[in-house]
């Protein structure tokens, strides 16, 4: 009963979500107006449903029969599976707020990065100074004692974090005589580091690129072999879900992994 409570609970969070993906790039409050089609219809409450609404209304607009992007079903999905498993693993209330908040606002700047190649200071430096706020009053999401030692180990992960990719950016661009990671990067994985340490950021960064490798390629591969013709790999990657997958994969597990490896 509770899980299923959870489950919809992220789906509304989800749908949020997907509220802030659209109009932040847009620069539009994420607040007001009430939810509208593009056709310029108010959506009613009953046809704004998390989950169920896309679902009932197989992916098309009511009110003009436009077709509603899977995209929306698909955030608010992940977001609602994502609040199951943290909730899952977490062992206090505190630690379940903070990780399903980090993992929700991960997904945003990830969707909001593929759609725009771009990633607000609102949401990656905001969310840094956020970070260090938590981890000063809730020292066990950090698995510490004191406010204080746990906000060493947050800004020591932000340090680490944005220093790290900084570095490994600047490599790149020598490499390949272009920018390769955007300064928004850096910003972001500072934000990582400032809700899961200096660890989180190493995992986010290396295990993020390997997941993202494993998935992508056989992925690629596979379109590949569907479109032969149209196929054409994308010039500019955004490298914020690399990052996102890698952090949320350590929310979810990453102690356990790290436990295993070393
Ligand atoms: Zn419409």
């Amino acid at each position: 009963m509770l899980l299923i409570f959870i489950f919809v609970l992220g789906a509304c969070i989800g749908s949020f979500l997907n509220v802030c993906i659209c109009r932040i790039p847009a620069g539009e409050s994420i607040v007001f107006p009430r939810s509208r089609c593009k056709c310029g219809a108010q959506i009613p409450w009953h046809l704004n449903i998390p989950l169920l609404s896309w679902l009932f209304l197989g992916g098309k607009a009511q009110c003009c029969g436009r077709g509603i992007p899977a995209r929306y079903f698909i955030v608010e999905f992940l977001t609602a599976t994502l609040f199951v498993v943290v909730f899952a693993r977490s062992n206090s209330l505190p630690n379940f707020i903070i990780g399903s908040g980090f993992c929700s606002l991960l997904l945003a700047i990830a969707f909001i990065d593929m759609d725009t190649m771009e990633i607000y200071d609102a949401m990656s430096v905001g969310g840094m100074f956020v970070g260090f706020v938590i981890s000063l009053l809730f020292p066990q999401w950090h698995d510490e004692q004191s406010g204080i030692s746990s906000l060493v180990k947050s800004l020591s992960g932000a340090c680490l974090g944005s220093g790290l990719i900084f570095w490994v950016a600047v490599m790149g661009e020598m490499v390949f005589k272009k920018e390769a990671i955007g300064g928004g990067d850096v910003k972001l994985l500072g934000t990582i580091g400032a809700f899961i340490g200096w660890k989180g950021c190493l995992f986010s960064l290396f295990g993020g690129c390997l997941i993202s490798t494993l998935i992508f390629l056989p992925s690629l591969l596979i379109w590949k072999l569907i479109k032969t013709k149209t196929f054409t790999i994308p010039r500019i990657i955004p490298f914020a879900p690399v990052l996102v997958i890698g952090s949320i994969t350590h929310v979810l597990c990453g102690r356990n992994l790290l436990e295993m490896l070393f």
